[in-house]
């Protein structure tokens, strides 16, 4: 079970008060970048049994401690590690939990390089990988092998947006003797928590949301009690760290997340309305929609949508898709998300998927919402389609 007892407050008010120790920040609202590798002990004995609460500056130190805190009770973890990007937060806890000679079940809307990884890192060092439907449910059974010891999975899905039923999997998983892990990164702790769910560990590219201007990159990992011991040693022993201005930075990106992702969502969802009723959309992937796979599983353990979904624009070239995003004015084309701004890029399937369709039906675009206005960013996708009506 986990060791961190159900916060006193709602999330909001800990995300506001929670990670604020003030011994360590001498009475200042934030506890300060601590910077250091070298920590001194009082005297060889205590340096040899290592009887300090910080150890060595890879270990942690008072802003790591505070971060680490706060993210763990958000996600009703016993303890969180922070790793060096979002995609070493995927990679981490795939290092920590397979060996040679092991089977790895993965959902084939995974991140991208997530994927990457598990077919090159992991076949090289004898993990076999397959790629499952999201939406598939008790079938899952059927994949399992005597030598399965992860279920991985991303709800919802990058991309595509399908929502998988997190609970089933994670039972059929644990059930198995299997570590379950989920990309929690979408919803982060503030609209989906699966350690409640049944989930062993939950995966943020803190880069995202909680970050929430473009500016670091930092993975975070909360495991249960059962997973952390196993998930802290493969993290040291990796090496990984991060430097505490980064650190502090993510802190202080927290204060404001439950109202940026609020924000973020509610115009996103919006949006996605707007673009629903346009004749140049054929579909809008947005979990939130009932149309988008998965949408029941979405209604039942998500408390709300977050800012990013994808749209498929009907009668489609590649140049006309290129069109539509390149004229947009306010969305900028570029790669990660959950910042303050808007993006928008084209995005294609194939080669990506092993299962599930690598054609959506036409030209797709994934948006990102940011907290421009929202009259302003539908007047900016209106003239976008007007472009690409006019594009051959
Ligand atoms: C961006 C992203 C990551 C990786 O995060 P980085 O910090 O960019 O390495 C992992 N998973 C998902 C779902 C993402 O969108």
């Amino acid at each position: 079970m986990d060791k961190t007892p159900a916060p006193p407050h709602r999330r909001a008010t800990r995300l506001v008060h929670g990670g604020r120790n003030r011994a360590d920040s001498q009475n200042l609202v934030n506890v300060p970048p601590f910077r250091g590798s070298t920590v001194l002990y009082p005297n060889s004995e205590n340096f040899l049994v290592r009887r300090s609460r910080f150890t060595y500056g890879i270990h942690g130190n008072p802003t790591s401690e505070a971060l680490c805190g706060l993210w763990s009770e958000l996600e009703g973890a016993a303890g969180t590690v922070i790793t060096s990007s979002g995609l070493s937060a995927c990679t981490t806890p795939l290092l920590a939990f397979l060996a040679a000679g092991d089977h790895l079940l993965v959902s084939d809307n995974v991140y991208r390089p997530t994927r990457t990884f598990c077919d090159g890192i992991l076949v090289r060092f004898g993990v076999e990988t397959t790629y499952f439907d999201p939406m598939i449910g008790e079938g899952l059974q059927a994949l399992l092998r005597p030598n399965t010891k992860v279920v991985y999975l991303e709800a919802p899905g990058s991309l595509s947006f399908e929502v998988c039923d997190t609970r089933t999997l994670a039972a059929v998983a644990r059930a198995h003797g299997a570590v379950s892990m989920i990309d929690n990164t979408w919803a982060t702790p503030l609209l989906f928590r699966p350690l409640e769910h049944g989930v062993d560990i939950s995966i943020q590219a803190a880069t995202k949301y909680p970050s929430g201007h473009s500016d670091v990159m930092i993975g975070l990992v909360a495991a249960n009690a059962a997973c952390l011991p196993r998930l802290r040693e493969t993290n040291a022993a990796l090496g990984q760290y991060l430097g505490p201005d980064d650190v502090y930075l993510v802190l202080r990106g927290l204060r404001s997340m439950e109202l940026r992702l609020r924000e973020q969502g509610r115009k996103a969802l919006d949006i996605a309305h707007w673009l629903s009723a346009r004749p140049e959309v054929l579909r809008v992937l947005h979990p939130a929609l009932p149309e988008c796979p998965g949408h029941a599983f979405y209604m039942r353990d998500f408390e709300g949508s977050a800012g990013l979904f994808s749209i498929v624009l009907d009668d489609a070239t590649q140049s006309r898709v290129n069109a539509f995003v390149d004229s947009l004015t306010l969305f900028g084309i570029g790669a990660s998300w959950g910042g303050y701004e808007s993006l928008a890029i084209p995005f294609n399937l194939r080669g990506i998927r092993k299962v599930l369709p690598e054609d959506l039906g036409g030209g797709a675009v994934r948006l990102q919402i940011g907290l421009e206005d929202q009259e302003d960013l539908i007047s900016d996708l209106e003239q976008g389609f007007a472009a690409y009506r006019a594009s051959a």
